[in-house]
């Protein structure tokens, strides 16, 4: 049976890949910390005898040693909300985490996929993102502690690949959302949620104009796991996510459209160094892995809405 270390796998992104990779046959490795995740995410899956976890903060220095035919490293605070409250936690997973990974994948050769993220393009100025573009990023800014921590990653990523030919992947994902995003993680989504069933005032960081394109997380894993198992792949670097852009108020307006919210709107500051668009080149994804999203905006968000009620409820 193939083994498969994922860490941040009681995350958002990270407890999905897990059910993934079971439901493929793998047996699973699931390291977490629950720094910003939780335990509830995959609690389902604790009796399964193909599913281990290791609670292990992989950012402090040791020595991680799981012989594994891939090791996928989703381990990192994702919400802005998350990474300022925790800039140095965010760093050190981000170097030292992927250091201490890598270090694990050079000793039994073992494939390695590393999450990084569109932010890496930071406020890009190049539209829509194609992977060739080197980014805009503020480096000691308030999210140069994400930006800069996958950027770093990228670097050790491709150095093992090219210093001690190691097959590295790297997927760059563009905003995704869906079931098992924390109701209070921060992001768009969730608040927007939240706030249109609450009734309360829907926030708005800035004037709003600024965009983003929403993929909805059963695509996302779908992506991964064809950039994860697909052969030739080695030093590939893939941006996914959903090419749909849309701006902050009208992501607003839909969602309190769609549950017939009479929240109104409050515009506050803009965040600092918000990115003013962002959009994914799909191209390369499409061509290398022949995936393109397929979930449509309103029925990801249903879902979503679904399961935000579910655990509103108990
Ligand atoms: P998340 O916060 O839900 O999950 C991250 C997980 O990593 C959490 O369970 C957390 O406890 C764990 N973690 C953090 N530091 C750790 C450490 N030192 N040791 C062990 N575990 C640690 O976030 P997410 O949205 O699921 O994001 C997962 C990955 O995908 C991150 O690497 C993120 O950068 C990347 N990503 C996500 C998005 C998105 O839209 N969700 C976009 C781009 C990139
Ligand atoms: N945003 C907002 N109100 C909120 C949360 C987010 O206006 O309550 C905006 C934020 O300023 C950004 C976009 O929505 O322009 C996406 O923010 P998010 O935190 O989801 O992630 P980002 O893409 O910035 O990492």
């Amino acid at each position: 049976m193939k083994k498969v270390v994922i860490s941040g796998a009681g995350g958002f992104i990270g407890s999905h890949l897990v059910d993934r990779f079971l439901r493929e046959g793998w047996y699973v490795v699931g390291i977490d910390n629950f720094l910003t995740g939780n335990r509830k995410n995959i609690e389902h899956n604790l009796n399964n005898s193909n599913f281990e976890l290791v609670t292990l903060d992989i950012s402090v220095e040791q020595q991680i040693r799981i012989d594994a035919a891939l090791i996928m490293h989703f381990a990192s605070p994702a919400s802005p909300i998350d990474y300022y409250k925790y800039p140095i936690k965010t760093l050190r997973v981000n170097s030292i985490g992927t250091l201490n990974l890598l270090e694990n994948a050079r000793a039994f050769h073992t494939k390695f996929l590393m999450a990084s993220t569109s932010e890496v393009y930071g406020d890009p100025a190049v539209h829509p993102q194609v992977e060739t573009y080197f980014g805009n990023v503020n480096p000691n800014g308030i999210r140069s502690v994400y930006d800069e921590g996958k950027r770093f990653s990228e670097a050790a990523t491709m150095a093992y690949h090219r210093e001690y030919d190691l097959d590295a992947r790297i997927v760059r994902i563009f905003n995704t959302y869906g079931p098992r995003m924390k109701p209070d993680d921060g992001r768009i989504i969730p608040n927007f949620i939240m706030q249109a069933m609450e009734g309360k005032p829907i926030t708005i960081y800035g004037n709003g104009k600024q965009t983003r394109s929403y993929c909805y997380v059963s695509d996302l894993v779908e992506g991964i796991y064809r950039m994860a198992t697909l052969p030739d792949l080695s030093g590939k670097v893939v941006n996914l996510g959903n090419p749909e852009e849309y701006t902050v108020i009208e992501t607003a307006e839909i969602i309190k459209g769609m549950l017939n919210s009479k929240s109104e709107f409050k515009f506050l500051d803009p965040m600092e160094d918000d990115p003013q668009k962002r959009n994914p080149d799909i191209k390369k994804a499409k061509k290398l892995l022949k995936w393109e999203p397929a979930v449509p905006f309103e029925q990801g968000i249903k879902k979503t809405i679904e399961y935000f009620r579910t655990i509103k409820n108990g």
